[in-house]
């Protein structure tokens, strides 16, 4: 199934600064010409140095993300950024959904759903994250919440708007954790997602890239890459030191080759 879409990104999160921003930049754009073919890298970073970013990776093959939107155009939403903004300044991707905002701000899945809708209409790639908590998957309720999960969020999508979202499993208890998802405990999930897609019809099953999030540095990376079901990665703590995220970069490339072969 690795003939689709391979994906490297990185989530930044609430670091940096600009000058650290820029060099973080700067490192990957360097090295850009040197990606391998068909692996699409995208940078998400704090809202202040998105156009920055976006100038910076005009050219190179780095596509820019945030981290959040609002899910309306626009309007009395103080502190709020909409989609129409975002692609303003050039900003082809959103994260919606991470377990950070779900936890913290209290998201939930109709209000995901929503903002990936307001993506959409502005035509840019909602990553959508889902992902289990750490008693649901010591309970064994694991597939039934992120089925749960995607069925509230995406279950209001056309199959030709299905197409355009990008799906990150993220379990919860391997964020940031240092804890991650064996190899065969993504690769279960993944082909639970895909079998979700599925129902939908084999295209959208064929189209979405399901990237694997929770602690994946280039030390586990080879494993979860190879996987059937697994295209590439969202990466957090590892995307802020550049020669990892090069290095991750790297591994997909490698395995987007040997499932090839
Ligand atoms: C994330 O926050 O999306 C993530 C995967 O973080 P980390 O890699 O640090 O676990």
């Amino acid at each position: 199934m690795n003939h689709m879409r391979t994906i490297v990104a990185g989530n930044w999160k609430m670091n940096t600064d600009l000058a650290s921003a820029e060099a973080l930049v700067e490192g990957l754009v360097k090295e850009a010409a040197a990606f391998p073919e068909g692996v699409e890298v995208v940078i998400a970073p704090p809202f202040p140095f998105l156009e920055m970013a976006v100038k910076r990776c005009t050219g190179a093959r780095i596509i820019v993300a945030a981290q959040n939107c609002h899910h309306h155009e626009k309007g009395a939403y103080t502190g709020e950024v909409s989609a129409v903004m975002l692609k303003s300044i050039g900003v082809k991707a959103c994260i919606v959904g991470h377990s950070e905002r779900r936890q913290y701000s209290g998201e939930s899945d109709k209000l995901i759903g929503e903002k990936a809708a307001a993506l959409l209409a502005q035509g840019l790639t909602p990553i959508f994250c889902c992902g289990e908590q750490k008693e649901e998957r010591e309970g064994g309720h694991h597939f039934d919440v992120v089925t749960e999960q995607m069925k509230g969020a995406l279950g209001r999508f056309s199959n030709p708007e299905l197409e355009r979202i990008v799906i990150a499993y993220e379990p919860v208890w391997a964020i940031g954790t240092g804890l991650t998802a064996s190899k065969e405990q993504a690769q279960e999930m993944h082909a639970h997602i895909r079998a979700l897609l599925h129902t939908h019809g084999a295209s959208v099953a064929e189209r979405v890239p399901i990237l694997y999030g929770g602690s994946c540095n280039p030390g586990n990376a080879e494993g979860l890459f190879a996987q059937a079901d697994v295209n590439g990665g969202l990466i957090g703590g590892a995307s802020l030191v550049v020669e990892q995220f090069l290095e991750l970069v790297r591994i997909a490339g490698a395995a987007q080759v040997g499932s090839r072969q």
